[in-house]
Protein backbone atom coordinates (compact mmCIF):
# COMPACT_ATOMS: atom_id res chain seq x y z
CA UNK A 1 0.00 0.00 0.00
CA UNK A 2 2.76 2.40 0.75
CA UNK A 3 4.28 1.96 -2.59
CA UNK A 4 1.62 4.03 -3.58
CA UNK A 5 2.73 6.84 -1.88
CA UNK A 6 4.08 9.75 -3.42
CA UNK A 7 6.99 11.94 -1.63
CA UNK A 8 8.53 14.50 -3.06
CA UNK A 9 12.30 14.57 -2.77
CA UNK A 10 13.89 17.20 -0.02
CA UNK A 11 15.62 18.95 -2.78
CA UNK A 12 11.88 20.38 -3.97
CA UNK A 13 11.32 22.13 -0.42
CA UNK A 14 14.38 21.96 1.58
CA UNK A 15 15.73 25.50 0.11
CA UNK A 16 19.43 24.40 1.17
CA UNK A 17 21.48 21.62 -0.36
CA UNK A 18 23.53 21.65 2.87
CA UNK A 19 23.61 17.67 3.98
CA UNK A 20 22.63 17.42 6.84
CA UNK A 21 19.99 19.84 6.66
CA UNK A 22 19.72 21.47 10.24
CA UNK A 23 16.78 22.02 12.15
CA UNK A 24 17.73 23.89 15.36
CA UNK A 25 15.84 26.09 18.26
CA UNK A 26 14.34 25.63 21.35
CA UNK A 27 12.21 22.76 22.84
CA UNK A 28 9.43 25.43 23.52
CA UNK A 29 8.86 29.34 22.49
CA UNK A 30 9.35 30.75 26.44
CA UNK A 31 9.69 34.68 25.66
CA UNK A 32 9.93 36.80 22.71
CA UNK A 33 13.80 37.19 23.35
CA UNK A 34 14.54 34.11 23.95
CA UNK A 35 12.74 33.02 20.46
CA UNK A 36 14.56 35.99 19.04
CA UNK A 37 18.33 36.09 20.44
CA UNK A 38 18.56 32.04 19.58
CA UNK A 39 17.29 32.91 16.02
CA UNK A 40 19.62 35.57 15.70
CA UNK A 41 22.52 33.29 16.69
CA UNK A 42 21.36 30.36 14.50
CA UNK A 43 21.17 32.63 11.77
CA UNK A 44 24.94 33.49 11.92
CA UNK A 45 25.98 29.81 12.22
CA UNK A 46 24.20 28.84 9.01
CA UNK A 47 21.24 30.48 7.34
CA UNK A 48 19.95 27.42 5.85
CA UNK A 49 19.00 26.29 9.58
CA UNK A 50 15.27 25.56 9.91
CA UNK A 51 13.91 27.43 13.23
CA UNK A 52 12.20 25.07 15.35
CA UNK A 53 10.30 26.38 18.48
CA UNK A 54 7.63 23.95 20.10
CA UNK A 55 4.25 26.73 20.80
CA UNK A 56 2.09 23.86 22.57
CA UNK A 57 4.18 21.56 24.79
CA UNK A 58 2.64 18.27 25.03
CA UNK A 59 3.53 17.33 28.74
CA UNK A 60 3.28 14.04 30.85
CA UNK A 61 1.83 15.53 33.87
CA UNK A 62 -0.05 18.79 34.07
CA UNK A 63 1.27 21.77 35.96
CA UNK A 64 4.39 22.19 34.14
CA UNK A 65 4.82 24.53 31.23
CA UNK A 66 2.35 23.43 28.36
CA UNK A 67 3.72 26.39 25.43
CA UNK A 68 3.31 29.33 24.93
CA UNK A 69 0.34 29.31 22.60
CA UNK A 70 -1.06 31.35 19.89
CA UNK A 71 1.60 34.37 20.95
CA UNK A 72 4.55 32.77 20.11
CA UNK A 73 2.97 32.23 16.35
CA UNK A 74 3.67 36.27 16.07
CA UNK A 75 7.64 35.73 17.43
CA UNK A 76 8.13 33.36 14.57
CA UNK A 77 6.41 34.92 12.24
CA UNK A 78 9.07 37.93 13.22
CA UNK A 79 11.83 35.47 13.41
CA UNK A 80 11.12 34.57 9.68
CA UNK A 81 11.18 38.71 9.02
CA UNK A 82 14.23 39.50 11.00
CA UNK A 83 16.01 36.33 9.96
CA UNK A 84 15.43 34.86 6.90
CA UNK A 85 14.84 30.87 8.67
CA UNK A 86 12.06 29.08 7.62
CA UNK A 87 10.28 28.06 11.02
CA UNK A 88 8.40 24.97 12.17
CA UNK A 89 6.13 23.99 14.96
CA UNK A 90 4.89 20.95 16.31
CA UNK A 91 0.92 20.52 15.84
CA UNK A 92 -1.22 18.23 17.73
CA UNK A 93 -4.50 19.10 16.43
CA UNK A 94 -6.84 20.86 13.64
CA UNK A 95 -6.89 23.87 15.28
CA UNK A 96 -3.27 24.30 15.82
CA UNK A 97 -2.78 23.32 12.41
CA UNK A 98 -5.16 26.12 11.21
CA UNK A 99 -3.59 29.05 13.02
CA UNK A 100 -0.17 27.83 11.73
CA UNK A 101 -1.18 28.57 8.49
CA UNK A 102 -2.73 31.58 9.31
CA UNK A 103 0.52 32.92 10.73
CA UNK A 104 2.60 31.77 8.01
CA UNK A 105 4.51 28.75 9.89
CA UNK A 106 6.66 27.00 7.05
CA UNK A 107 6.96 23.55 7.83
CA UNK A 108 4.53 21.86 10.46
CA UNK A 109 5.47 18.48 12.79
CA UNK A 110 3.79 15.34 13.74
CA UNK A 111 4.94 14.99 17.50
CA UNK A 112 5.56 11.50 18.84
CA UNK A 113 2.50 11.21 21.48
CA UNK A 114 -0.03 12.85 18.56
CA UNK A 115 1.92 9.78 16.10
CA UNK A 116 0.32 7.18 18.21
CA UNK A 117 -3.20 8.20 17.10
CA UNK A 118 -4.68 7.83 13.97
CA UNK A 119 -7.73 10.08 15.02
CA UNK A 120 -5.74 12.65 15.56
CA UNK A 121 -3.33 12.60 12.54
CA UNK A 122 -6.29 12.57 10.46
CA UNK A 123 -7.88 15.28 11.69
CA UNK A 124 -4.67 17.48 10.87
CA UNK A 125 -4.14 15.40 7.78
CA UNK A 126 -8.13 16.59 7.09
CA UNK A 127 -7.43 20.27 8.07
CA UNK A 128 -4.16 20.78 5.82
CA UNK A 129 -5.68 18.80 3.07
CA UNK A 130 -4.75 20.52 -0.11
CA UNK A 131 -2.07 22.56 1.32
CA UNK A 132 1.28 23.18 0.04
CA UNK A 133 3.13 22.80 3.12
CA UNK A 134 5.75 20.09 4.41
CA UNK A 135 4.88 17.92 7.16
CA UNK A 136 7.50 16.24 9.15
CA UNK A 137 6.16 13.15 11.36
CA UNK A 138 8.16 11.95 14.29
CA UNK A 139 7.89 8.23 14.96
CA UNK A 140 5.28 6.92 17.81
CA UNK A 141 6.58 6.60 20.93
CA UNK A 142 5.86 2.65 20.85
CA UNK A 143 8.08 1.02 18.76
CA UNK A 144 5.69 0.17 15.80
CA UNK A 145 7.06 1.38 12.37
CA UNK A 146 3.27 0.51 10.90
CA UNK A 147 1.60 2.96 12.94
CA UNK A 148 4.64 5.53 11.55
CA UNK A 149 3.89 4.68 8.01
CA UNK A 150 0.50 4.71 8.60
CA UNK A 151 0.47 8.21 9.56
CA UNK A 152 2.53 9.21 6.11
CA UNK A 153 -0.06 7.92 4.31
CA UNK A 154 -3.12 9.88 5.70
CA UNK A 155 -1.26 12.89 4.87
CA UNK A 156 -0.42 11.63 1.82
CA UNK A 157 -3.90 10.56 0.86
CA UNK A 158 -4.52 14.46 1.46
CA UNK A 159 -2.30 15.18 -1.08
CA UNK A 160 1.00 16.28 1.29
CA UNK A 161 3.77 15.14 -0.72
CA UNK A 162 6.41 17.13 0.77
CA UNK A 163 6.88 14.46 3.91
CA UNK A 164 9.70 13.43 6.04
CA UNK A 165 9.92 11.11 8.83
CA UNK A 166 11.45 12.25 12.03
CA UNK A 167 13.46 9.52 14.11
CA UNK A 168 13.15 10.84 18.28
CA UNK A 169 13.35 7.11 19.64
CA UNK A 170 11.19 4.57 21.03
CA UNK A 171 9.78 3.94 24.88
CA UNK A 172 11.35 0.87 25.85
CA UNK A 173 10.44 -1.35 28.90
CA UNK A 174 14.13 -2.61 29.09
CA UNK A 175 16.23 -0.23 30.93
CA UNK A 176 18.37 2.04 28.73
CA UNK A 177 20.72 5.01 28.42
CA UNK A 178 18.62 6.97 26.24
CA UNK A 179 15.60 8.75 27.24
CA UNK A 180 14.15 7.30 23.76
CA UNK A 181 16.01 4.07 22.68
CA UNK A 182 16.62 4.81 18.98
CA UNK A 183 16.19 1.52 17.72
CA UNK A 184 17.97 1.64 14.56
CA UNK A 185 16.82 -1.44 13.10
CA UNK A 186 13.11 0.41 13.13
CA UNK A 187 14.34 3.97 11.43
CA UNK A 188 15.98 1.25 8.74
CA UNK A 189 12.87 -0.99 8.25
CA UNK A 190 11.17 2.73 7.37
CA UNK A 191 13.89 3.60 5.15
CA UNK A 192 13.24 0.28 3.20
CA UNK A 193 9.23 0.10 2.96
CA UNK A 194 9.40 4.01 1.73
CA UNK A 195 12.82 4.72 0.27
CA UNK A 196 12.07 7.91 -1.23
CA UNK A 197 11.15 9.12 2.21
CA UNK A 198 13.92 12.00 3.77
CA UNK A 199 14.43 11.18 7.02
CA UNK A 200 15.72 13.40 10.18
CA UNK A 201 17.11 12.39 13.31
CA UNK A 202 16.23 14.01 16.97
CA UNK A 203 19.36 13.31 19.03
CA UNK A 204 18.10 15.77 21.54
CA UNK A 205 14.82 13.31 21.98
CA UNK A 206 16.55 10.44 21.95
CA UNK A 207 19.44 10.87 24.44
CA UNK A 208 17.69 13.37 26.65
CA UNK A 209 21.00 14.79 27.70
CA UNK A 210 23.56 17.08 26.25
CA UNK A 211 26.71 14.68 25.99
CA UNK A 212 25.62 11.80 23.82
CA UNK A 213 24.16 14.16 20.99
CA UNK A 214 27.35 14.26 18.63
CA UNK A 215 27.72 10.61 19.34
CA UNK A 216 23.74 9.70 18.00
CA UNK A 217 24.39 12.57 15.13
CA UNK A 218 27.28 10.72 14.01
CA UNK A 219 25.73 7.80 13.92
CA UNK A 220 22.40 8.61 12.63
CA UNK A 221 24.77 10.17 9.53
CA UNK A 222 26.36 6.75 8.99
CA UNK A 223 22.85 5.79 8.84
CA UNK A 224 22.04 8.02 5.48
CA UNK A 225 19.78 10.37 7.50
CA UNK A 226 19.48 13.53 5.44
CA UNK A 227 18.38 15.95 8.92
CA UNK A 228 18.80 16.75 12.09
CA UNK A 229 16.71 18.48 14.84
CA UNK A 230 18.91 19.79 17.68
CA UNK A 231 17.12 21.30 20.40
CA UNK A 232 19.36 24.77 21.22
CA UNK A 233 19.01 27.66 23.70
CA UNK A 234 20.47 30.11 24.76
CA UNK A 235 20.30 29.04 28.54
CA UNK A 236 19.66 25.55 28.16
CA UNK A 237 20.19 24.85 32.00
CA UNK A 238 17.12 27.65 32.26
CA UNK A 239 15.37 26.30 29.70
CA UNK A 240 11.09 25.54 30.62
CA UNK A 241 11.15 22.38 29.06
CA UNK A 242 13.92 19.68 28.36
CA UNK A 243 16.37 21.39 30.22
CA UNK A 244 19.54 18.72 30.38
CA UNK A 245 19.21 18.09 26.51
CA UNK A 246 19.40 21.69 24.91
CA UNK A 247 22.65 22.79 23.56
CA UNK A 248 23.73 26.37 23.05
CA UNK A 249 23.82 27.73 19.48
CA UNK A 250 27.73 27.48 20.00
CA UNK A 251 27.49 24.14 20.83
CA UNK A 252 25.79 23.51 17.99
CA UNK A 253 28.19 25.18 16.13
CA UNK A 254 31.05 23.20 17.21
CA UNK A 255 29.01 19.53 16.88
CA UNK A 256 28.46 19.94 13.23
CA UNK A 257 31.54 21.01 12.18
CA UNK A 258 33.09 17.81 14.04
CA UNK A 259 30.51 15.74 12.37
CA UNK A 260 31.57 13.42 9.22
CA UNK A 261 29.33 13.24 6.34
CA UNK A 262 29.96 10.09 4.73
CA UNK A 263 28.39 9.61 1.09
CA UNK A 264 26.03 6.88 0.19
CA UNK A 265 27.65 6.82 -3.14
CA UNK A 266 31.18 7.48 -4.59
CA UNK A 267 31.80 7.88 -8.34
CA UNK A 268 35.57 6.96 -7.36
CA UNK A 269 36.04 4.25 -9.94
CA UNK A 270 38.17 2.21 -7.94
CA UNK A 271 35.71 2.58 -4.85
CA UNK A 272 32.88 1.78 -7.13
CA UNK A 273 34.62 -1.49 -8.41
CA UNK A 274 36.31 -2.78 -4.78
CA UNK A 275 32.39 -2.31 -3.43
CA UNK A 276 31.10 -4.45 -6.28
CA UNK A 277 33.19 -7.30 -5.99
CA UNK A 278 32.62 -7.46 -2.19
CA UNK A 279 28.67 -7.49 -2.69
CA UNK A 280 29.55 -10.51 -4.74
CA UNK A 281 31.40 -12.32 -2.47
CA UNK A 282 28.81 -11.61 0.20
CA UNK A 283 26.02 -12.63 -2.58
CA UNK A 284 27.65 -15.49 -2.86
CA UNK A 285 28.41 -16.49 1.01
CA UNK A 286 24.31 -15.74 1.08
CA UNK A 287 23.54 -18.32 -1.66
CA UNK A 288 26.01 -20.84 0.25
CA UNK A 289 24.35 -19.89 3.83
CA UNK A 290 20.82 -20.75 2.27
CA UNK A 291 22.02 -23.74 0.73
CA UNK A 292 23.78 -24.69 3.81
CA UNK A 293 20.27 -24.19 5.98
CA UNK A 294 18.84 -26.45 2.86
CA UNK A 295 20.80 -29.30 3.43
CA UNK A 296 20.11 -28.84 7.51
CA UNK A 297 16.39 -28.55 6.90
CA UNK A 298 16.71 -32.33 4.36
CA UNK A 299 18.81 -33.80 7.06
CA UNK A 300 16.12 -33.08 9.82
CA UNK A 301 13.48 -34.06 7.75
CA UNK A 302 15.19 -37.86 7.11
CA UNK A 303 15.75 -38.30 11.25
CA UNK A 304 12.00 -36.86 11.17
CA UNK A 305 10.76 -39.98 9.31
CA UNK A 306 13.44 -42.24 11.09
CA UNK A 307 12.22 -41.42 14.34
CA UNK A 308 8.43 -42.16 13.52
CA UNK A 309 9.37 -45.38 11.92
CA UNK A 310 10.80 -46.07 15.69
CA UNK A 311 8.26 -44.47 17.83
CA UNK A 312 10.18 -41.99 19.14
CA UNK A 313 9.77 -38.65 20.14
CA UNK A 314 10.08 -35.00 18.03
CA UNK A 315 12.09 -33.16 21.00
CA UNK A 316 14.76 -34.58 22.30
CA UNK A 317 16.00 -31.71 25.37
CA UNK A 318 19.38 -33.78 25.73
CA UNK A 319 20.14 -33.72 22.27
CA UNK A 320 19.25 -29.88 22.11
CA UNK A 321 21.46 -29.56 25.12
CA UNK A 322 23.92 -30.97 23.22
CA UNK A 323 24.04 -29.35 20.66
CA UNK A 324 23.59 -25.77 22.34
CA UNK A 325 27.00 -26.92 23.99
CA UNK A 326 28.47 -27.50 21.19
CA UNK A 327 27.42 -24.05 19.32
CA UNK A 328 28.44 -22.35 22.51
CA UNK A 329 32.26 -23.20 21.99
CA UNK A 330 32.46 -22.90 18.08
CA UNK A 331 30.80 -19.54 19.19
CA UNK A 332 33.18 -18.64 21.63
CA UNK A 333 35.88 -19.85 18.83
CA UNK A 334 34.70 -18.02 15.82
CA UNK A 335 33.91 -15.00 18.11
CA UNK A 336 30.60 -14.69 17.75
CA UNK A 337 28.33 -13.68 20.56
CA UNK A 338 26.57 -16.72 22.32
CA UNK A 339 23.42 -14.64 22.49
CA UNK A 340 23.42 -14.06 19.08
CA UNK A 341 23.93 -17.90 17.84
CA UNK A 342 21.59 -18.61 20.57
CA UNK A 343 18.76 -16.67 19.01
CA UNK A 344 19.83 -17.92 15.74
CA UNK A 345 19.83 -21.33 16.36
CA UNK A 346 16.48 -21.54 18.43
CA UNK A 347 14.66 -19.67 14.90
CA UNK A 348 16.64 -22.57 12.89
CA UNK A 349 15.55 -25.33 15.88
CA UNK A 350 11.93 -24.29 15.41
CA UNK A 351 11.98 -24.74 11.92
CA UNK A 352 13.23 -28.09 12.03
CA UNK A 353 10.67 -29.23 15.01
CA UNK A 354 7.85 -28.10 12.95
CA UNK A 355 8.70 -30.07 10.07
CA UNK A 356 9.50 -33.36 12.18
CA UNK A 357 5.48 -32.13 13.21
CA UNK A 358 4.42 -32.25 9.82
CA UNK A 359 6.02 -35.79 8.96
CA UNK A 360 4.53 -36.97 12.42
CA UNK A 361 1.32 -36.33 11.84
CA UNK A 362 1.30 -36.39 8.02
C1 LIG B 1 9.72 18.22 20.94
O1 LIG B 1 10.23 18.14 19.82
O2 LIG B 1 9.96 19.12 21.75
C2 LIG B 1 8.83 17.11 21.38
C3 LIG B 1 7.85 17.27 22.25
O3 LIG B 1 9.19 15.97 20.79
P1 LIG B 1 8.56 14.48 20.83
O4 LIG B 1 7.22 14.58 20.17
O5 LIG B 1 9.57 13.75 20.01
O6 LIG B 1 8.52 14.04 22.25
MN1 LIG C 1 11.63 18.91 23.66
Amino acid sequence: MSKEMNIEALSNWAKTDQRPLVIAGPCSAETEIQVMTTAHELKKINPGIIYRAGIWKPRTRPGSFEGIGEEGLLWLKKVKEETGLRTTTEVANAQHAELCLKHGVDILWIGARTTVNPFSVQEIADAIKGVDIPVLVKNPVNPDVQLWIGALERLNKNGITKLAAIHRGFNTFEPSIFRNSPQWELLIQLKSALPELPVICDPSHICGNREMIAYISQKALDLDVDGLMIETHIQPDLAWSDAKQQITPRALALLLEALTVRQAKSNDPVFTDKLKELREQIDRADEKLLYTLHERFKLSEQIGKYKKENKVTILQTSRWNEIQDKLNMQSDLLGFEKEWVNKLYSLIHEASIKKQNEIMNG
